[in-house]
Parts: structure tokens; C-alpha cells; sequence
């Protein structure tokens, strides 16, 4: 590598980086051309550039704002202004779509959608359920676990994808109904099998945050065995492998994996369409499911790593 380049490569690593990463790299430069390789060399990974651009306190402060709502149970009178909060923290992002679906009760609740999900090239849909329950879900039901990380990582992971240039289009999803049984999932999954949206991978984002009792425990990787349909397993256990191996180059987490289980990805494969999710085993947690399921003690490490994962996966099955 010439000396020019080398300069080319300073001047941008100042701008990007700041003076202390200029230093280093200045100090590396004025040494032989094969001590420049390395750096530039890991610089020039294109998911490493996308995985760090992960920011913690964006993940921080969805789930602190998706836990100020004393509920977010989706039968509450007031769930319409949860809703509300949701669709304009989307917006920031793009145009949102308002998906309206009816409960059981006969009330009209929403999903929101981020994205094209009718593009040609195919779609990634990346699903979180933004709804809580709890002992008392008509009075505190803070659900930060389960799910405002979902939710977090979703929304993060959307924000760096959907601005990556891949070859295909990324959706974001955040479902309501899903505590009272899958119903604003079941909803849209109906209806994208009734449009023919070209989903390749329904990637269901529900807990990434508990911090277990051991450290070293792993990130669960769910993909479809079997279940409704037998034709789209393949490709679910073929991306959930994916991730088990981005995780293991991008990530601080071990990972294991499991089959699809009781959340949003559920009506999707019954749809056909090929689905896995991402769960940090957190039903285990005395807090699951209670109104001490709250911000505070949430793993924001952990969740910044499963949302690192789902960047490089998803960049990785786009040929990033
Ligand atoms: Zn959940």
C-alpha cells in the first residue's frame, strides 16, 4: 500500500473516529506498510462497521420510555396512548404504517410497520411485540424484559440496516395483542400470506435482557422445527445457524439453540413463511411475567450484544 493511500485512510479515520483513534493509527502508519494492513484490513469489514454502530443508549432509552407507561396491556382503556408514543418513535425513523386489528373484546388495537414490505428484492420483517402484562396488568405491568428490549433492539437494529444499502428490504414490526394470544401477530401474518409479501425471515426479537444467575449463560437461538408447516424449516435452521456464528465473530455471547415457542413468530410459520427469533431464556427469572419485570435491572450489555447479532445476521444473509 502506497503512501497516499495511507493518507487517503488518515484523513477519513479522523473525521469518523476523533483524535485518539488518529493517534493510534498515526503511530501505526509512520511504522513499516505491513504493520498498516491489520487495522485497515479489520476497518474494512462492512458488518463491523455495522455492529458498532449499536449505540447502548438508544437501547437504554427505549425501554426506559416503554416503561414510564404504568401499563401496557393491551386491554387497557388507555392503550391507545401507548400506541400513540409508539407510532411517533417509529416515525422518527420513516413513514410508519398503522396496522388495525380487532381483540376478542371487540376493541381496535395496532401494529406499526416500518419499511416496504411488498419490495421485489424480498424482506427481512424484524418483529417485537411492544405490549406487557403482568399480576396486575390493569395497574402495573412494567414488562421491561418482556418485551421494551424487543422492542429496543428492533428499533436499533432497523436504524442500522435499513440505512446499510443491502439488497434487501427491512422491516420493522412492533406488534400489539400478543399477551392475550398472538393476536396483532396473528393479524399481520394473515395478511401478508394474503398479499404475497415476500418475506424471507420473520426474525421475532421477545426478552434480551434478563441477566442470569451465570454470566456466561446463552443467548437462545430459536428456529422452526416443524411446527405448522415442514416446508420452511429449512431455511429457519439454515439463518438460525447464521446467527449462532455471527454471534461467535461479533458478540460476546454464547449461544444455544432452541425450537419457536409461544411468541409472534408463531403465526408467521403457520403462514409459511420462514421464522426464528432471538430469547434470553428469561422466563426462568422470578421477575417473568410480574410487575417487577422493570428497567432497572435489566442486562443493557446483554441487550446491546443480542442487537449486535441481529445486525450482523441480517447483514450477513444479505451478502454484507
Ligand atoms: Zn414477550
Amino acid at each position: 500500500m502506497s503512501a497516499t493511500a495511507g493518507g487517503v485512510i488518515l484523513r477519513r479515520l479522523r473525521d469518523a473516529d476523533g483524535s485518539m483513534t488518529l493517534d493510534r493509527r498515526h503511530f501505526l502508519l509512520s511504522g513499516a506498510a505491513a504493520v498498516l494492513s491489520g487495522p485497515v484490513a479489520a476497518q474494512a469489514d462492512p458488518i463491523a462497521g455495522l455492529v458498532d454502530q449499536v449505540s447502548t443508549d438508544a437501547l437504554v432509552n427505549v425501554v426506559h420510555g416503554l416503561t414510564r407507561f404504568p401499563t401496557r396491556f393491551t386491554g387497557h382503556p388507555n392503550f391507545p396512548t401507548v400506541e400513540g408514543w409508539m407510532h411517533d418513535l417509529m416515525a422518527l425513523q420513516g413513514d410508519v404504517t398503522r396496522f388495525g386489528f380487532q381483540m376478542p373484546s371487540g376493541k381496535t388495537r395496532h401494529n406499526f410497520i416500518l419499511g416496504d414490505a411488498s419490495d421485489t428484492r424480498g424482506v427481512i420483517l424484524i418483529g417485537a411485540h411492544y405490549d406487557s402484562t403482568s399480576e396486575d396488568p390493569l395497574n402495573n405491568a412494567p414488562g421491561a424484559n418482556d418485551n421494551a428490549t424487543g422492542v429496543a433492539a428492533m428499533l436499533e437494529a432497523y436504524r442500522i440496516l435499513s440505512g446499510a444499502g443491502l439488497n434487501k428490504s427491512i422491516v420493522a414490526v412492533a406488534f400489539a395483542g400478543e399477551e392475550q394470544g398472538l393476536f396483532g401477530s396473528a393479524a399481520l401474518a394473515e395478511f401478508a400470506r394474503a398479499e404475497g409479501w415476500p418475506i424471507e425471515m420473520m426474525v421475532n426479537l421477545d426478552m434480551l435482557g434478563w441477566r442470569p444467575p451465570d454470566p456466561n449463560a446463552p443467548m437462545i437461538v430459536e428456529y422452526d422445527m416443524g411446527n405448522a408447516v415442514a416446508g420452511n424449516d429449512a431455511a429457519s435452521v439454515a439463518f438460525g445457524r447464521l446467527m449462532a456464528n455471527v454471534a461467535a465473530q461479533y458478540t460476546t455471547l454464547n449461544t444455544t439453540h432452541a425450537n419457536i415457542w409461544s411468541s409472534d413468530y408463531m403465526p408467521f410459520e403457520a403462514a409459511g413463511f420462514p421464522a426464528m427469533g432471538l430469547y434470553d431464556g428469561g422466563v426462568a427469572s422470578p421477575r417473568y411475567g410480574t410487575s417487577r419485570d422493570i428497567a432497572e435491572v435489566i442486562d443493557f450489555d446483554r441487550l446491546e450484544q443480542a442487537t449486535r447479532m441481529v445486525v450482523a445476521g441480517v447483514a450477513r444473509y444479505c451478502g454484507g
